[in-house]
């Protein structure tokens, strides 16, 4: 298989299907850069190797055709100042405009089209519209993690179209990389922690989890589900009353493959969803009528630091508590700290799927730690075990 790092780009354009799919304000100014700062090594590196770059991406969730608020032109800018060349933009990702655009690009020049998902055929794997993506270009690079699990026009089926000029582009490498370390060679001990709000979104990863880790830390709200399973009370707290056999199973399953399974024991209740509950510290098993658990207890942070502490590899996803509220974030942040503290002393730590992501950046930590994904969807049904479409059509 050829890679980015071997691929001789001279004089060749480069279709890169990259994750532009950044928040907007009211104002459509870009309110977090970070996507396109991920996409700028792979656009980089075509270009320092004599080829030009047509870039393509989906932005929002257009559904009836073109639409101001879902324009890749807002972006178009902050792509400039971010690479410090010219960035060229074509109205329509497919007809002529983009066929005018790209057949006159020249090396070291780059091309932005259009949101792709003005045109319905993108999400619907259209074959002709894929054809016509791919007659814009020489080779095709996938440098979309965020959408690597969607089997779209731009993100899988154009591969059709390059069966021997398709590549990862830099930033996929490094997702999947960091993935395949952890999933596929992690250093031992190994601990997974999960949080969130609910256990059954979290079912498939938790149980191919069982498999690999040495301990697995169970936090957040979908910890009352289990102590419902055992018998306890739990007040007001969140709890999938569906899913007590599943938490039944995913403990008998942990006994059985000899995973160390460590679920809070002690919780920060409080008397109502909000910053400004009255708290109690109390035992999950035992939670007052009125009081629903909110974030873990002191005791269950140092148990869980001490845990992380001693790990060489560690993933985390979710967070252990209603962090969104500070009152309710120590339990959180004594997770990162701890993940911080790990990785300072040589352990491989990657952070993915949404709000444990949100709560790294919300703490100033996302440098201190190994990898922080940009995948979210993607980053989890990867670890679920499934093999993502945009993964399998440069490896098939
Ligand atoms: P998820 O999308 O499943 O990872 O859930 C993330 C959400 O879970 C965050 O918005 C947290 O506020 C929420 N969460 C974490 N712990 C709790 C809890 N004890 N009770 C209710 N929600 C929680």
């Amino acid at each position: 298989m050829k890679t980015i790092n071997d691929y001789n780009f001279k004089g060749k354009k480069a279709l890169v299907r990259v994750d532009f799919n950044v928040p907007l304000d009211s104002s459509f100014k870009i309110t977090d850069d970070t996507r396109i700062r991920a996409a700028i090594p792979t656009i980089q590196k075509v270009l320092s190797g004599g080829g030009s770059v047509i870039l393509m991406s989906h932005l929002g969730r257009p559904k009836k055709g073109p639409e101001e608020a879902s324009s890749l032109k807002h972006v178009r800018g902050r792509v400039e100042e971010l690479l410090g060349v010219p960035v060229k933009f074509a109205a329509d990702c497919t007809g002529e405009p983009a066929r005018t655009a790209a057949a006159g690009l020249q090396p070291g020049e780059v091309l932005l089209l259009e949101n792709l998902r003005f045109h319905p055929e993108e999400e619907k794997g259209d074959e002709t519209f894929a054809r016509e993506l791919a007659s814009l270009g020489d080779l095709w690079i996938n440098d979309a993690f965020g959408t690597a699990h969607r089997a779209h026009a731009s993100t899988a089926i154009i591969a059709h179209f390059f069966p021997d000029d398709k590549l990862f582009g830099l930033l996929m490498m490094n997702e999947i990389d960091s993935v395949d370390k952890v999933m596929l060679h992690p250093e031992r001990p190994f601990t997974a922690i999960m949080g969130g709000s609910k256990v059954s979104s979290k079912i498939n990863i938790i149980m191919n989890l069982l498999d690999k880790v040495d301990n697995l830390i169970l936090g957040g709200g979908m910890v009352y589900t289990f102590m419902k399973a055992l018998g306890g009370n739990i007040g007001t707290s969140v709890s999938e009353d569906d899913k007590l056999e599943l938490a039944r199973n995913i403990m008998d399953a942990a006994r059985e493959k000899g995973v160390n399974l460590i679920i809070s024991h002690q919780t920060v209740a409080g008397d109502s969803f909000s910053n400004e509950a009255n708290t109690r510290i109390v035992d999950p098993m035992h939670i007052p009528d009125g009081w629903m658990g909110m974030d873990i207890g002191p005791a269950t942070r140092e148990t869980f630091a001490r845990a992380i502490e001693a790990s060489s590899t560690i993933l985390w996803n979710g967070p252990v508590g209603v962090f969104e509220f500070p009152n309710f974030s120590a339990g959180t942040k004594a997770v990162a700290d701890a993940i911080v503290k790990a990785t300072a002393n040589g352990a491989f730590s990657l952070i993915g799927g949404g709000d444990s992501v949100a709560a790294i950046n919300q703490f100033g930590l996302e440098d201190k730690v190994s990898y922080v994904s940009t995948g979210g969807g993607a980053l989890l049904e990867y670890i679920e075990g499934t093999e993502l479409p945009g993964i399998a059509a440069i490896r098939g």
